[in-house]
């Protein structure tokens, strides 16, 4: 087993190594995009259990995704083999400290099944405490509240905190939210009494119990001996300063980032958490990796020359032994419609020419309404995708519903549950009866299920009789629920809740496709429960019951938000979303003023350098190839708006360029415009005579038509919607002759078969076998 860990050490580099096996005291690997640094810290864990004999109860990693911390995991337990890996404490910061604060929940007053809201529980809840204290809503807009809120809790201040600000407090009135303070410690209270923690709690809460509770800290900093974080740089000051006291104790501290790679700013995260380690703790050794092992030596130098034009850079140098590749394709086209044809045709021809599969591409774009015109044109072409990220399965109405339900069951106090499931399916209890529930629970500082459930005592509520009864009966249902949960399995206990809550019932009644479809989705999750439990019987420690189920569902983030394992797809997703995650082809799509960079970052230098950044993220995904893509016009907020093509394309050095723009000048930013027929203009001076792209692109682009005529010219382009693909005809072929293909190298022609578009060719490669390609696509070259 060892030379096993000794094999794997060999697969690093000097500076790589040094990183993995210098495990005792503060370390920070500050490095590049692709440079290894995930692959460090994979590999510094299965060091320190197979070498170092450390018990992987004693190892804390934090990842940005639940999805990293499981690869990770999966890779880790092939190093070192056996089952020890699955007990290493590895997720996000929000699951490792929700597993803390399970443990420890009582301390906080918190009972240890409380539910955990996500975005859309919170901000009901604040939409019911700005009603009630009868605000205008539309000078507190929940969604603005909602974010306060939210940057108060990363700032790890309190309500409390913030009444005794006269700062603050000025602050939110001169934004004419004077009441804020108000709303935020009704808020507080409200989730307090629900027993539920909202994400940003997770953070927050954990920051209290350490600080309030140093037995509790000291217990853990005893079991966390060995600490490591990956994305450093997009770390918040809580997520900061909780593991700076967990790491106080031993000290065995690893952190590694890339602060070019900095991209959550907006969400809190701080920058300065990198330059602030050194001085925090002494002796931190400092490893750069600057090998980039991901990418061509174009894209390693698009990005390094992009990156450059950032101010607030640690300097760096990150090169590669990569080959050259292909150069980076800039490509206009005519409208949004007509940039997701580009891909998707782009996609399907390299696809068939040369059989690269579909789960080698992503496409990365700024914002998630860009993803419509791009499934639009996978879906016109049968290109298998998965969009990442947007309305997850959990996120749907039917399935809430229930999940409602199953809270309920575990956390009666649960509020926002509560609401959702009280009158649906409907039991003739309406909103007059649930505001004096209310009234009643905030004037007795207890739960609506406390009320609910003691009618009797609370008699001053004012229900009458046959309201009372319904409300007796639905409390008695919940209740009984919650005896089953004793006893039976989760799915079991499951599928009994669909049923006996009258929700299977009412959605079995919709007979419409929508309505079958819902039907579908509760079997999904049912189903999920099932698998759920499964995989956690074979961890040991793992908790195969209905509240471990929603514990895993409430922390899923953005990324791991996936519902099947197929591979063949093409990945579609936010840059946000794409950190970390490396794809042999990239098209960045929307390469356009106002969108890349976003308007709202056109007018502080540290947006604008936070875009940047996340331009070179998006490109540093890129392991082969890079496409960006930019629009003449775009439909945004239902309007059809002129676009103009991004500042970052003229920032990245034209020698790593193919542009296939002839009216397009990186130098001085001049790009045509309608009224001058596109011949007058100046050629592209370095379109490369090698492109890969496709020779339909090639061609020169047409003028930007008049708005009132897209619709029209747009469907007379014969490339924009049709199925045209290249055609290289290798019309000459015969039956004997030797050939090369791009992919598969050199083979002989054995048989021919079909005609015109159709034929086909037998082929025996010398290298890869045997294969039946179709001639229009497939390049051959005689030889
Ligand atoms: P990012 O900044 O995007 O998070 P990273 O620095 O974490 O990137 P990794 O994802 O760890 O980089 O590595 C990038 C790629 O390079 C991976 O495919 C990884 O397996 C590979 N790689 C890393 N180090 C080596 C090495 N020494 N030899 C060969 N391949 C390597
Ligand atoms: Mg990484």
């Amino acid at each position: 087993k060892n030379t096993c860990v000794q094999d794997y050490i060999k697969q690093l580099n000097p500076s790589q190594r040094e990183a993995v096996v210098n495990t005792e005291g503060p370390v920070m690997v500050i490095a590049g995009a692709g440079s290894g640094k995930t692959r460090v810290l994979t590999y510094r864990i299965a060091y320190l259990m197979d070498e170092k004999k450390v018990d992987p109860f004693n190892i804390l990693s934090l990842t940005f995704t639940n999805k990293a911390a499981k690869e990770m995991k999966e890779r880790i337990g092939k190093i070192v083999g056996g089952n020890e890996a699955k007990n290493l404490w590895m997720g996000t910061f929000h699951s490792v400290f929700a597993k803390i604060l399970r443990f420890e929940a009582d301390k906080l007053g918190f009972p240890s099944n409380f539910t955990i809201y996500d975005a859309e529980d919170a901000r009901k809840v604040i939409a019911n405490v700005i009603k009630e204290k009868n605000l205008d809503k539309e000078v507190y807009k929940v969604k603005s509240v909602a974010s306060r809120i939210s940057s108060f809790k990363n700032a790890l201040i309190t309500p409390k905190e913030y009444l005794r600000s006269p700062e603050l407090q000025e602050n939110d009135a001169a934004a004419r939210m004077p009441m804020m303070g108000d709303i935020y410690r009704a808020y507080a209270e409200r989730c307090f009494r629900s027993g539920a923690m909202d994400f940003d709690d997770l953070l927050l809460y954990t920051f209290i119990l350490l600080r309030k509770f140093p037995d509790v800290l000291a217990k853990y900093q005893d079991r966390f001996r060995y600490i490591m974080v990956d994305e450093y740089q997009d770390t918040n000051h809580a997520q900061y300063l909780i593991v700076k006291s967990l790491a106080n104790r031993y000290g065995n501290i690893c952190v590694v980032g890339d602060d070019a790679q900095s991209i959550y700013a907006f969400r809190g995260a701080n920058i300065r958490n990198i330059l602030n380690y050194q001085r925090d703790y002494e002796d931190v050794r400092v490893f750069k990796l600057e090998q980039n092992y991901r990418s061509t030596k174009t894209i390693v130098g698009a990005a390094n020359s992009l990156i450059k034009k950032n101010k607030e850079q640690l300097d760096k140098n990150v090169w590669t032994d990569n080959s050259d590749g292909e150069q980076i394709v800039i490509n206009k086209t005519v409208s949004d419609t007509d940039e997701a044809s580009y891909v998707a045709r782009t996609i399907f021809e390299k696809n068939m020419q040369e059989h690269i599969p579909f789960s080698d591409f992503a496409i990365l774009y700024r914002t998630n309404a860009q993803s419509r015109a791009m499934e639009e044109s996978f879906r016109r072409r049968n290109i298998p995708y998965r969009i990442y990220g947007g309305l997850s399965f959990y996120q749907r109405k039917e399935v809430k519903d229930l999940l409602a339900y199953v809270r309920l069951t575990i956390n009666s106090n649960d509020e926002e549950a509560f609401r959702r499931v009280i009158n649906y399916p409907k039991r003739g209890i309406g909103d007059t009866t649930l505001e004096k529930i209310t009234v009643a629970a905030n004037a007795n500082g207890v739960s609506v299920w406390e009320i609910c459930s003691n009618l009797g005592y609370y008699q001053s509520v004012g229900l009458n009789k046959p309201t009372t009864v319904k409300i007796q009966d639905f409390v008695t249902k919940i209740q009984s629920f919650k005896a089953l949960a004793k006893e039976a399995e989760a799915f079991d206990l499951a599928t009994h809740i669909a049923k006996t809550s009258g929700l299977l019932r009412e959605l079995s009644q919709d007979k419409t496709p929508e309505g079958i479809s819902r039907t579908e989705n509760i079997q999904e999750l049912l189903n999920s429960v099932k698998e759920f439990t499964e995989n956690q019987k074979e961890i040991e420690d793992g908790n195969p019951s209905l509240s471990g189920f929603m514990e895993d569902v409430a922390l899923l983030t953005d990324s791991d938000n996936t519902t099947d394992e197929d591979n063949e797809k093409v990945s579609l997703m936010t840059i946000h979303l794409a950190k970390g995650l490396e794809f042999p082809i990239v098209f960045i799509v929307g390469m356009e003023e106002s969108l890349f960079p976003s308007m709202m970052a056109m007018s502080s230098r540290a947006d604008l350098e936070e875009e940047r950044r996340l331009f070179y993220v998006a490109l540093t995904r890129a392991e082969k190839e890079a496409y960006l893509t930019y629009a003449q016009m775009r439909y945004r907020w239902g309007k059809l708006i002129d676009c103009e093509p991004s500042r970052f394309l003229q920032e990245i050095d034209e020698s790593f360029l193919n542009i296939n723009t002839p009216d397009f000048s990186p130098f001085t930013g001049a790009y045509g415009d309608s009224d001058e027929p596109s011949a007058s203009r100046r050629p592209s001076p370095r379109r490369a005579p090698t492109s890969s792209a496709p020779s339909r692109s090639r061609q020169p682009q047409r003028t930007m038509p008049q708005r009132k005529n897209l619709r029209k010219i747009e469907s007379s382009l014969p490339s924009a919607n049709s199925d045209s693909v290249a055609d290289t005809n290798p019309s000459d072929i015969n039956v004997g002759d030797r050939v090369k293909h791009q992919r598969f190298g050199h083979g002989k022609i054995k048989e021919m078969e079909g005609a015109g578009p159709n034929k086909k060719a037998v082929i025996q490669f010398d290298n890869v076998g045997e294969k039946k390609l179709l001639l229009k696509f497939a390049k051959l070259e005689k030889v």
